[in-house]
């Protein structure tokens, strides 16, 4: 009897047993699907902090532009490196964090955050043609303390006006700093990545390329990219950096003369989107305007665009 007793026990144990393996097994995957979720909606609202008024959030599914145009959040494809340079989606371009300020390390292989950028969002940010990402465009000019050119520069979320803080800032650095800055390597050329079909961050006016000859750009080294080289000072950087812009130079595959306008990447390694109170008094602090047209002037300009 009493031995009836314990196995009946026993079996209960082991009822629930397998049940509480189940529902272990179940909140871990509501967990991860929780936390998926929670890395959409996070990105999406950083997007929308980035590119204010642009688009609106589709719930679950992305962003769409005034035009229709919906671009998905995630495509549900696996992605090798290749293809994730080739065919990004917009958690893709949010998935490597910028290493924003110091760099302590070398990119690690492959850390290139910034380089998964979704064409189909960027033509709808800054215009499907080169017609309409010309219309946008107006001449900034560069370091006028020091007689430099005239750069074309997207109006678009106000880029124009960062750019003219961010060369503020730059005039104010000593002299030991204009051999890095002058002359620039250039800002808006239509045309694709170097040995490839997508179009360049130069292509929508987007992208500084501050002075070629004391920079570095992983192709052009003996190694690739495994010889990390750099010589471009911090404070160049930083001064880019406020303003929204990253740095080439924090790619494995480093282009160190290369800044391109990329607040989502600036914001969200502030911390936005963790839907964390700091994270939306930061995303709400770093205000990004919107300034549309004022686009005018069409000289290009000529430099070596890799990125
Ligand atoms: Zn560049």
């Amino acid at each position: 009897m009493k031995k009836i007793k314990w196995l009946k026990r026993f079996r209960n144990l082991g009822f629930w047993n397998s049940n509480f393996k189940f529902i272990i097994w179940a909140l871990l995957f509501l967990g991860g699907a929780g936390l998926a979720c929670a890395d959409m909606r996070g990105d999406l609202e950083i997007l929308a902090a980035a590119y204010a008024g642009a688009f609106e959030i589709v719930p679950g599914l992305g962003i769409r532009f005034p035009d229709g145009t919906v671009v998905p959040y995630d495509d549900g494809k696996q992605k090798d490196f290749e293809t994730l340079l080739e065919d990004p989606d917009l958690e893709d371009m949010l998935r490597l964090p910028y290493p924003l300020g110091d760099m302590v390390n070398p990119p690690a292989p492959n850390e290139d955050p910034g380089r998964f950028r979704p064409d189909i969002f960027f033509k709808a940010l800054y215009g499907s043609s080169e017609k309409d990402i010309r219309a946008a465009l107006r001449p900034v000019q560069w370091m006028p303390s020091l007689n430099g050119p005239r750069l074309l520069i997207s109006a678009r979320f106000g880029i124009d006006k960062k750019l003219e803080s961010v060369i503020a800032a730059l005039e104010v650095l000593g002299p030991e700093y204009r051999s890095y800055l002058l002359p620039p390597g250039g800002t808006f050329n239509y045309r694709p990545v170097a040995g490839t079909s997508r179009l360049s961050p130069h292509s929508f006016g987007i992208a500084v390329d501050i002075a070629v000859g004391p920079s570095h750009y992983w192709l052009w080294e003996k190694n690739g990219a495994g010889e990390y080289k750099n010589t471009i000072p911090r404070a160049i950087v930083e001064i880019f950096e406020k303003h929204g812009f990253i740095w080439g130079g924090k790619w494995y595959h480093f282009d160190t003369m290369h800044f391109e306008y990329r607040p989502e990447l600036i914001l969200k390694a502030q911390g936005a989107g963790n839907s964390s109170e700091a994270g939306l008094i930061n995303a709400a602090t770093f205000s990004l305007i919107e300034k549309p047209d004022a686009g005018r002037g069409s000289q290009g300009f000529i430099s070596d665009f890799k990125n």
